[in-house]
């Protein structure tokens, strides 16, 4: 069996709390400054949310924080999931497509999330011979060519009524690659995959 070392979670920091948050300092939360309620969303500590966001923001941002997931271990098999795109919260021809890789325990925390947090999306797990995000894009597994054949065999085209993509924010410097192999719009999310359904309220689909 092949073995993957450094499969991470890439739970988010305060700091990548710290960018959906409006830095007013102004304690209503219960914290007397921004980066310590981040902190404290990130610790999975509270309870509250911030008051000066917008509302759906700030749910999202506890969901997030409350959403329980088993630490991975430090060496998993590879086990993979299959490459066909899975409908979340019945989406519709103006929801997003969430590209990612096949490894079962990503694709599996994600669909998770996702249904946690009532997001309406399509996800497209992509050959990567098992490997998270991180390791494929290590290992040059992360392919433009293998994101188009996944498009392909799943019909994507016909399902949306756009043509953006959002690929893992660990994956950046394959963008230009899969807009040019798929001519699509490429938008590229957040390293944290946690940090999807707070991303997805202010992507542009075209
Ligand atoms: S309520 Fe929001 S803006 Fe005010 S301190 Fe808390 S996080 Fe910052």
């Amino acid at each position: 069996m092949i073995e993957q070392e450094f499969a991470d979670l890439y739970y988010p920091t305060a700091d990548d709390f710290m960018e959906y948050l409006p830095g007013l300092d102004c304690g209503n939360c219960g914290f007397s400054t921004c980066f310590d309620y981040a902190t404290s969303l990130s610790n999975k500590t509270s309870q509250t949310i911030c008051t000066e966001c917008e509302e759906k923001i700030a749910n999202l941002l506890l969901a997030i924080s409350n959403f329980h997931v088993e630490p991975l271990p430090f060496n998993v098999m590879m086990e993979q999931a299959k490459c066909q795109v899975i409908p979340i919260g019945l989406p519709d021809r103006n929801s997003p497509l969430i590209v990612t890789c096949n490894f079962v325990e990503t694709v599996r925390i994600l669909t998770d999330l996702l249904i946690a947090t009532k997001a309406k999306v399509y996800l497209l797990p992509t050959f990567t011979h098992g490997y998270s995000v991180d390791n494929a894009v290590h290992e040059k597994m992360f392919k433009a060519l293998e994101v188009w054949k996944a498009m392909q065999e799943n019909n994507v085209e016909n399902l949306l009524g756009h043509n953006t993509l959002i690929i893992p924010g660990l994956a950046e410097k394959e963008r230009n690659n899969i807009k040019q192999l798929t001519k699509w719009n490429v938008e590229v999310g957040p390293v944290s995959g946690f940090l999807l359904p707070v991303y997805l309220e202010g992507v542009k689909l075209r």
